[in-house]
């Protein structure tokens, strides 16, 4: 028969977030319980090096989310290895079923459920996920040792999975579609100053070109997107990073959203539109999404459902 645990508080997600949010609800004597989700340590974990964590000048980013796992259960946070599959906001304590079969109820809920990677959307890019196709160089990138790689995108992680990527490949060719980068001019720099990488400015991918036996990426064709000239560029590797969407199902018809689907606070806040729910992190920002920020975002929700939850008492 399925458990059923009851919590005061309920975290779901495992970032930054998730784990400030535990550390902040234990000392209020809270006995959080956290559930990780799919990815334990959240995006971080699938990158190298961080440097805008403050008090690390650099802290690999798995080791960082390990060190806010053991701080979040050195204060009294239950950290449990499961996945939230469905949240009933319309009853008091809220439900949350899980993939394990326990169900939690919670008083409060704290949604730390962060982003997930974006995809383009191409059938050849679905063909080749997992033979070709990846979206984390930290975890894939060592696989094309001496080969030709492609990333798609001009963000900071594009342009740092195209730095980490010259570890291993012969040749990293960056694709982005416009001529300007949204990166910070740091990793501009580096990318500019590194000779194995190549940009391709204003090209779009239209196709991942393979072999079916043994399947795998032989390289991309890649569309001017001023000319409409339709170029191939040969590679065994191809990185899409394009950006995160908000990991926003459990909530998305319940919630008010904003920005195409992030979860809508109250300004100043973490409170969401419905009362004793709150959000933090990337779920809810569409403009910094930083590990700090959503550090910091989980320290207010915590504080606000301690608040929330002395006020019903
Ligand atoms: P996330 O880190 O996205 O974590 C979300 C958590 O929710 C995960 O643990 C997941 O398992 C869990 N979850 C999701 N759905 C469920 C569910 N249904 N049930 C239970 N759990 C669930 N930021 C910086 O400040 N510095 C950097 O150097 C930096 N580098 C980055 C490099 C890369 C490659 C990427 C992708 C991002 C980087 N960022 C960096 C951004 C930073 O990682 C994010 O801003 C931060 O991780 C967001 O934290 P979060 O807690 O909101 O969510
Ligand atoms: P991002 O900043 O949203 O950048 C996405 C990039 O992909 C943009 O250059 C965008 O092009 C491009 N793109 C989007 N959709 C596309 C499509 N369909 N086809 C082709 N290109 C497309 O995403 P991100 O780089 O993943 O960063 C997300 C957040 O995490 C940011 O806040 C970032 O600062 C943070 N982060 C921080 C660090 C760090 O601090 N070191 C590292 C990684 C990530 P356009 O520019 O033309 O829109």
């Amino acid at each position: 028969m399925a458990e059923t645990r009851h919590t005061k508080v309920l975290i779901i997600g495992s970032g930054p977030a998730g784990y400030t949010a535990g550390v902040y609800a234990a000392r209020a004597m809270l006995s959080p319980i956290l559930v990780q989700g799919i990815e334990p340590g959240g995006q971080l974990t699938t990158t190298t090096e961080v440097e805008n964590y403050p008090s690390f000048v650099e802290v690999q980013g798995p080791e960082l989310m390990m060190k806010m796992e053991e701080h979040a259960r050195a204060m009294g946070t239950e950290v449990i290895g499961d996945i939230i599959t469905d949240l009933d906001t319309s009853t008091r304590p809220f439900i949350a079923k899980s993939d394990s079969g326990t169900v939690y109820t919670a008083d409060a809920v704290i949604l730390a459920t962060g982003a997930r990677a974006k995809w383009l959307g191409l059938e050849s890019e679905e063909a080749f996920k997992g033979f070709g196709v990846s979206a984390c160089a930290t975890c894939d990138g060592f696989f094309y040792r001496g080969q030709e790689i492609v990333v798609v995108g001009g963000g900071n992680t594009a342009v740092e999975e195209a730095l980490f990527l010259t570890n291993f490949a012969s040749k990293v060719t960056l694709i982005h579609r416009r001529d300007e980068l949204r990166a910070e001019k740091i990793l501009q720099d580096r990318l500019m100053k590194n000779e194995k990488i190549e940009t391709l400015w204003f090209h779009e991918l239209e196709e991942v070109v393979g072999d079916d036996n043994p399947k795998g990426v032989t390289g991309v064709k890649v569309k001017h997107t001023q000319t409409g000239e339709i170029s191939e560029v040969p590679c065994k590797g191809v990185f899409i990073a394009i950006g995160h969407a908000p990991a926003n199902e459990l909530v998305k018809d319940v919630l008010e959203l904003h920005n195409g689907g992030y979860v809508q606070v109250t300004p100043g806040t973490t409170e969401t539109s419905i009362p004793g729910i709150f959000a933090a992190g990337d779920l809810t920002d569409h403009k910094y999404r930083q590990a700090v920020t959503s550090a910091g975002m989980g320290c207010m929700a915590a504080l606000d459902a301690e608040r929330f939850l002395a006020e019903q008492e």
